[in-house]
């Protein structure tokens, strides 16, 4: 007898969570491997956030909390939003979530109708994909120009709608590209939208990763007019270093953060009591340490783009513009020699791992077969010695 349904047999685990695991596996037998796949900040969880979550324990904070959060820290998730986003929001209008991942997954399962549509601009974050698709929706995924920055351009959204588009998902900055959209870019995209009744998912997890001069505008806020149906996704994994902790939050229309609300209470219940009081900790303490750790990015993402620059046929789009990636393109490669190595982003990625010890992330689990994912995430050292054993690697097959 076969239990499991269609949606389990489809399911394929996130590939970048497979990619850690296989790397961890080599390292625990002994063979040396620098990890950079990570999607995780290198940096410790703050102090002052671990001391918020032992007063927490200590103060027995330890029962069940309203599902979508304790007061205070829905309160200052809505603070935060006015004050940092200029996005209009309140206590009654903020669900907590296991990460933003949970907030998104059950964002889909509240709003997708089987057969309705999902525009994903490529590249794209591995869990989109599989999140329309269980509840039944299809995505429609539209491949962003390298020429582009890789950013979809309000002509291609356009041809992209259809009345069956139930939603758009905007993630800004990206992962994997670390592409980010301008005020200016966000609210044309608005204006393709306005003929249309679809859904705008903002994914701005990566908000305050950010280089350069570029400043981050909340989609919310770039097109005021559509603000009402703006559900804007956040969390504290990336910029307090609290990937473990799993907590993430949405904004909305109200209707869609209840209903995500009681689908929460249907399941997965509260998220960690404890992990909350730190939460708040996060949101209303020092945030000091966040443009120190930015900084790290910074140089590790300078340094590893002059080694990418001087190895033939890898290339990537430009300096990122957040986020803690680098999407590495080896097309030129790919066309230039005739090995089985670099058919497809996953040949590449394993021979990278076995021939130079570097784990990445292949581009497949993005939407780009002809590119992988590295992470500077990680020790200076581990970032330019990584990419220089990718660089070995890359002129071994060229030879
Ligand atoms: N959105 C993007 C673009 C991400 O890269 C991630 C994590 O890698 C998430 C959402 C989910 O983050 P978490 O569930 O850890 O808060």
């Amino acid at each position: 007898m076969a239990y499991l349904n269609r949606t389990a047999l489809n399911l394929k685990p996130s590939e970048t969570l497979a990619v850690k695991a296989k790397a961890k596996e080599l390292q625990e037998k002994g063979v040396p491997v620098i990890d950079l796949s990570t999607g995780e900040p290198d940096i410790d969880t703050p102090e002052h956030i671990k001391e918020a979550a032992i007063k927490a324990l200590r103060d027995g904070k330890t029962k069940y909390t309203e599902v979508a959060g304790i007061k205070e820290l829905r309160e200052a998730v809505a603070q935060k939003f006015q004050k940092e986003n200029g996005i209009r929001s309140d206590p009654t209008s903020v669900v907590v979530t296991n990460g933003g991942k949970q907030a998104l997954q059950s964002l889909f399962q509240v709003t997708i109708e089987p057969g309705d549509e999902v525009i994903i601009p490529a590249p794209y974050w591995v869990s989109y994909v599989p999140m329309v698709e269980i509840p039944g929706g299809k995505p429609v995924v539209v491949k962003a120009k390298p020429e582009n920055g890789f950013k979809l351009t309000p002509r291609e959204l356009e041809s992209a709608l259809t009345p069956k588009t139930k939603a758009v998902i905007i993630n800004s900055p990206s992962n994997p590209t670390g592409a980010a959209y301008s005020e200016k870019e966000l609210a044309a995209l608005g204006a393709v939208l306005e003929s249309s009744n679809a859904l705008i998912v903002s994914d701005e997890i990566y908000e305050k990763i950010i280089y350069g001069n570029f400043k981050f505008t909340s989609t919310a806020k770039a097109i005021p007019s559509l603000a009402d149906r703006v559900v804007t996704v956040n969390g504290l994994a990336k910029a307090y270093s609290m990937t473990g902790w799993r907590v993430g939050y949405a904004t909305g229309p109200k209707d869609i953060i209840q209903a995500m609300i009681r689908l929460q209470s249907q399941s997965t219940s509260n998220i960690c009591s404890i992990a909350q009081y730190a939460a708040v900790a996060a949101l209303t303490g020092p945030q000091d340490f966040i443009p120190i750790m930015v900084q790290n990015f910074d140089r590790r993402i300078t340094a590893a783009l002059g080694i990418i620059e001087k190895t033939p046929g890898l290339r990537v789009v430009g300096k990122p513009e957040g986020a803690f990636y680098l999407f590495i393109r080896f097309a030129e490669l790919a066309q230039s020699v005739n090995s089985p190595l670099v058919k497809g982003s996953g040949a590449f990625v394993n021979y990278l791992l076995e021939k130079a010890g570097v784990a990445a992330v292949p581009g497949e689990a993005f939407g780009d077969d002809q590119a992988f994912r590295i992470s500077v995430a990680s020790a200076d050292a581990n970032v330019t010695q990584g990419l220089t054993k990718i660089q070995e690697a890359v002129a071994a097959i060229a030879r």
